[in-house]
């Protein structure tokens, strides 16, 4: 978890690698039914490029049907998912109903600033169509608003790993593998 431009998707892949699951990126899964204009794609764009979020119900079964593929069975990294309270309860049934259990919650805490920076320097490079700054004012509105409550309610599970996530990637990575590697698989 952490804000828009935390780094989730880039620290994401390595993490996952790293424990040899899949990173299941609810927003890398959004972009793809936006650019092969499926029917789902073509409902989240209305939300993504305004910096809403895609209403739950979508976004759950998107989730529940991804984390039944083959390739997760032995554990998978979610990243952007869940990002509201009633996606954490829908969660909950998904993993409970898989076998599995969440081991942790990583939170990448980064300052506002650097964030907004990070953001606009990526729709240099990337185009995304939600990285304009009033949208990317939108979204970390809607991030503290619906999203930064859940890192209370992980904390009180004690599941929550918080890591610093300024600084150079690689840095950033070896405190996130420090900080998961002291935390127990199940
Ligand atoms: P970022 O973390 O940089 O905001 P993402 O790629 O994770 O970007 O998400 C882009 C957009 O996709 C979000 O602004 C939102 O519209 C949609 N989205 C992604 N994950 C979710 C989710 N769990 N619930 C609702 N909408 C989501």
């Amino acid at each position: 978890m952490g804000p828009p431009g935390a780094g989730k998707g880039t620290q994401a892949k390595a993490v996952a690698e790293h424990f040899g699951v899949p990173a299941i990126s609810t927003g890398d899964i959004f972009r793809a039914n936006v650019n092969g204009g499926t029917p789902l794609g073509v409902e989240a764009k209305r939300y993504m490029d305004a910096g809403e979020y895609v209403p739950d119900e979508v976004t759950n079964n998107m989730v529940r049907s991804r984390i039944a593929e083959p390739d997760a069975g032995n554990g998978f990294l979610l990243d952007g998912y869940p990002r509201t309270l009633a996606q954490v309860t829908e969660l909950d049934a998904m993993v409970e109903a898989t076998g599995h259990q969440l081991d942790a919650v990583l939170v990448l805490t980064v300052d506002q600033d650097a964030v907004v920076g990070r953001l606009l320097k990526r729709a240099e490079i990337e185009g995304r169509a939600d990285d304009t700054e009033d949208v990317i004012r939108r979204r970390l509105e809607v991030y503290a608003e619906e999203t930064e409550p859940l890192i209370e309610v992980y904390a009180a599970r004690g599941l929550v790993v918080s890591v610093d996530g300024l600084g150079e990637i690689d840095e950033v990575q070896k405190r996130i593998f420090g900080a998961l590697d002291s935390v127990p698989q199940s």
